[in-house]
């Protein structure tokens, strides 16, 4: 677990023996999550997706992998068998073209927490992480591109993305209700907008940053010179480097100050999406005529965290800078779409 100054940050959660269970590990922030925990030493880690495992987007070695439904009851024992702690990252989601379409697969992962969370308590497990979304906040508060940051009380009254908010949002009641009738220390980190690479970068799941580098790197390659962009280009997000999001979940998830308590995690570095082409085309070494189109999916007008609390209870925020964990990105999606071109397979 990561070392830490705060006084009320438990030591690791016991050993490093201790058995971590890891749901959604075939994708990309769990896929990460089981990388960063092996990396801390931890000798026992099972890592658990629905995907065949040839699907997985990255697989660490010397861990145990486990292909099963985390939606059905008695799959979530055989997860949380002999469990330590529980990080529980599985959700059917995607980028906004996703989510806007698909909203009732988006609220049958309720299926997935319920059953998740019952089953760490029964096994005795001593933590459980939830990954909630900044997509659980008030609409309302987010109709402008010059936002206001959202702060955690900004959830409520609830008014909450249409179906994928709203599942976040119960299944973090679950987690708060399971601290305050059961005692069962639960964690929720409502993350904003993850980027890097090993993630969704093709195919209709990715989010903005993948799918702006995407469609650079298409329009280099093919000479094109152009790129459609989603909506007016003038959609505010922040955007959270990977390294950053896996350290804050393990660093929140063992915070004593901040059991049952859902918490921002992502970069307060507000990014607008013809900001985000340029950086992009600047990686890219090119500069793209920009169609803009208007009947796409472009979500809310501006979000972005609000890190008031991250910082007053952690003492710690994400700090990696857009441009440089877009670098990284653009560097690793460019070798995949390379990598397609020639016929090897990609995680896309
Ligand atoms: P991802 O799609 O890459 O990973 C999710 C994984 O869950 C997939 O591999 C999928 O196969 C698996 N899964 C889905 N249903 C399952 C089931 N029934 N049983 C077992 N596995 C199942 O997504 P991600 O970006 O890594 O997101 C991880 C978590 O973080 C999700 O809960 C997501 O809602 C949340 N989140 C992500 C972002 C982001 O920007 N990526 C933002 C906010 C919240």
């Amino acid at each position: 677990m990561q070392e830490t100054k705060v006084a009320q940050q438990s030591a690791s959660p016991s050993s490093k023996n201790d058995l971590i269970v890891v749901a959604g590990a075939g994708g990309f922030i769990a896929g990460s999550l089981v990388r960063h925990f092996h990396d801390q030493g931890f000798t026992r880690i099972r890592a658990v997706d629905k995907k065949p495992l040839p699907e997985w987007y990255q697989r660490t070695p010397g861990v145990e992998c486990l292909c099963l439904d985390v939606s059905r009851e008695e799959n979530c024992k055989r997860a949380c068998e002999g469990a330590g702690e529980v990080y529980n990252l599985a959700a059917d989601m995607g980028g906004m073209g996703f989510i806007e379409k698909f909203r009732v697969e988006c609220l049958r992962s309720i299926l997935i927490n319920t059953n998740m969370i019952e089953a760490a308590y029964r096994a005795g497990a001593q933590r459980y992480f939830f990954s909630s979304s900044a997509c659980a906040y008030n609409t309302d508060l987010q109709k402008d591109a010059n936002v206001q940051a959202l702060k955690e009380s900004d959830a409520y009254p609830a008014m909450a993305e249409r179906g994928y908010g709203w599942e976040k949002l119960l299944s973090e009641m679950f987690c708060q209700e399971y601290w305050a009738e059961r005692g069962f220390r639960t964690a929720i980190a409502r993350f904003h907008n993850v980027y890097g690479p090993n993630g969704t970068w093709d195919g209709g799941r990715e989010k903005a940053p993948a799918a702006i580098c995407r469609k650079v790197i298409e329009a280099k390659h093919s000479g094109s010179g152009a790129i459609e962009i989603w909506g007016d280009g003038s959609q505010t997000r922040s955007y959270m480097f990977i390294d950053d999001c896996t350290k804050g979940i393990d660093m929140i998830t063992h915070c004593e100050d901040l059991i049952a308590t859902p918490i921002n995690l992502g970069s307060n570095e507000l990014i607008s999406v013809d900001d985000l082409v340029s950086i992009a085309e600047t990686i890219g070494g090119v500069k793209l005529r920009r169609n803009y189109n208007l009947s796409a999916p472009k979500g809310v007008a501006g979000r972005n965290s609000d890190n008031t609390m991250i910082k007053r209870i952690v003492h710690w925020e994400p700090s990696t800078t857009f441009r440089d964990g877009l670098a990284k990105t653009y560097a690793w999606i460019e070798q995949q779409y390379l990598a397609r071109k020639a016929g090897k397979r990609t995680l896309s």
